[in-house]
């Protein structure tokens, strides 16, 4: 069973992109690059925002995230990072660079395929 970590934008999660919706939609649909999961392997265990700019604590939160989760025995297996990032962020290289150099696990960038092209059309 993959457990699955959403890395997004502090400024942008549940702000911009309201109530983080389309990523929990994405993973529930198995869209996007989650579509690499079975129905039944994988389940979502977190949302982590990266600290704010210049995302300096991404790394200390996701190992509070790990410390946080080892009482229930869940460890996270595949990070997301989310579009907020990977799509908007200026710190981003900076960011993936320390999740992949860190994290000792997958990192996958992309989460959900659900982008409008225009707002008004
Ligand atoms: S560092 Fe990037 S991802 Fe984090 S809050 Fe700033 S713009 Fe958003």
């Amino acid at each position: 069973m993959e457990k699955v970590l959403i890395v997004g934008c502090k400024r942008a999660m549940d702000d911009v992109c309201i109530a983080c919706s389309r990523c929990m939609v994405g993973f529930n649909r198995r869209d996007g690059e989650f579509s690499r999961y079975d129905r039944d392997g994988a389940e979502l265990i977190g949302l982590l925002n990266c600290g704010d700019c210049p995302g300096a604590t991404v790394v200390t939160r996701l190992a509070q995230m790990n410390l946080w989760n080892k009482p229930m025995e869940e460890k996270v297996t595949k990070i997301h990072v989310a579009p907020c990032i990977v799509d908007h962020c200026p710190h981003k290289d900076t960011i993936i660079n320390k999740i992949k150099a860190k994290s000792g696990i997958e990192v996958i960038l992309g989460t959900h395929p659900y982008k409008p092209d225009n707002i008004f059309a």
